[in-house]
């Protein structure tokens, strides 16, 4: 064997190598365009506050229901009505879509698309009154996931398997008790859509699910998702799972393994609590601010200036691979 053969052979060999190497690596990591999550975020930023009740709320919510049935998911509006922190009747606008993949139980999509009516955390008292954009609180959850969706769709054209999947998009979760509010305080007012779903799904549902993933203010720069109190208690495995892959995808800078410092009332709890579905809470806290969340948290400041890309590619990889993977 000449030289430069046994060279070409050895070269030849770490060529291969190399390439089953990526090869490894790039089936294990699912296609999610944060370009695509990006746009869907700013569409919905584009219409206005999605306060419940508005015209901006009743058009972006027209135009979520199109682009779920356009990405190959049954839609429907789930309408109905729970009390508010005032004791008022409250109308709300769940929306419901199921995508039909290779398993016979679904996994849980959801985030809310509502834009709270005030901005609770605003310095000068007279801004509290004016609505937030939400960006990140809404809008970031829901673009995600409806990019996961389109790629879901784009797998399943391509004959590979998908899980099936059911989104809800919740309404009013950001309808809790505002903090100028000086009447009777109630219990439970945060998350009306959600405990409306939950309830119903309580008593009769059609598509078994084996758990939840909601994600929730999932694209600020500097985002830290750590282990979260209700997430832990009622859905641990399944953290742990996401949690996993986060950190083999590289994304362990925000996927943080230390745990938030209270429990989140968010969603979540009422998917596991009354509907009994362990659910998971990606949510972005911080340990660095009194409240928990970010500075932008609940005022005018929650725009698209605090939704970066890298996050949005990070949360969505994570959730795509994660449940995709058998
Ligand atoms: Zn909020």
């Amino acid at each position: 064997m000449s030289y430069r053969r046994l060279l070409y052979i050895v070269l030849s060999l770490v060529l291969l190598s190399c390439q089953s190497q990526t090869k490894t690596s790039v089936d294990v990591r699912c296609v999610f365009s944060a370009d695509s999550a990006y746009t869907y975020i700013a569409q919905q930023v584009a219409f206005g506050s999605r306060v419940p009740g508005s015209e901006e709320h009743t058009a972006c919510g027209d135009w979520l229901v199109k682009k779920l049935a356009q990405f190959g998911a049954q839609v429907h509006n789930q309408h109905g009505t729970m009390i508010n922190y005032a004791g008022q009747l409250q109308a709300l606008r769940n929306i419901v879509a199921y995508f039909d993949g290779s398993t016979q139980n679904a996994i849980l999509l959801c985030a809310h698309w509502d834009s709270r009516p005030w901005s609770d955390e605003e310095e000068n008292y007279d801004d509290r009154f004016s609505s937030v954009s939400g960006a990140n609180d809404g809008a970031s959850g829901v673009g995600v996931i409806l990019e996961v969706l389109r790629q879901l769709s784009i797998l399943k054209a391509q004959g590979e398997y998908v899980p099936s999947v059911l989104i809800v998009f919740f309404d009013c979760e950001d309808m809790g008790t505002p903090n100028h509010y000086t009447g009777m305080q109630r219990e439970h007012t945060w998350c009306l859509g959600s405990q409306y779903w939950a309830k119903q799904y309580a008593q009769a549902s059609p598509i078994k699910l084996q758990y939840g993933i909601l994600l929730d203010m999932v694209g600020d720069p500097s985002a830290t998702f750590p282990y979260e109190y209700f997430s832990m208690q009622y859905a641990k495995g399944y953290v742990e799972q996401l949690w996993r892959t986060a950190n083999r995808l590289g994304y362990g800078r925000y996927f943080v393994q230390s745990s938030t410092y209270y429990p989140i009332t968010d969603d979540h709890y009422y998917i596991s609590t009354i509907a009994g579905i362990p659910c998971v809470d990606i949510i972005d806290y911080k340990t660095t601010t009194e409240t928990g969340f970010a500075e932008w948290w609940h005022t005018q400041q929650d725009d698209m200036r605090n939704i970066n890309k890298q996050t949005l590619q990070a949360v969505g990889e994570t959730v795509l691979t994660t449940i995709c993977s058998k």
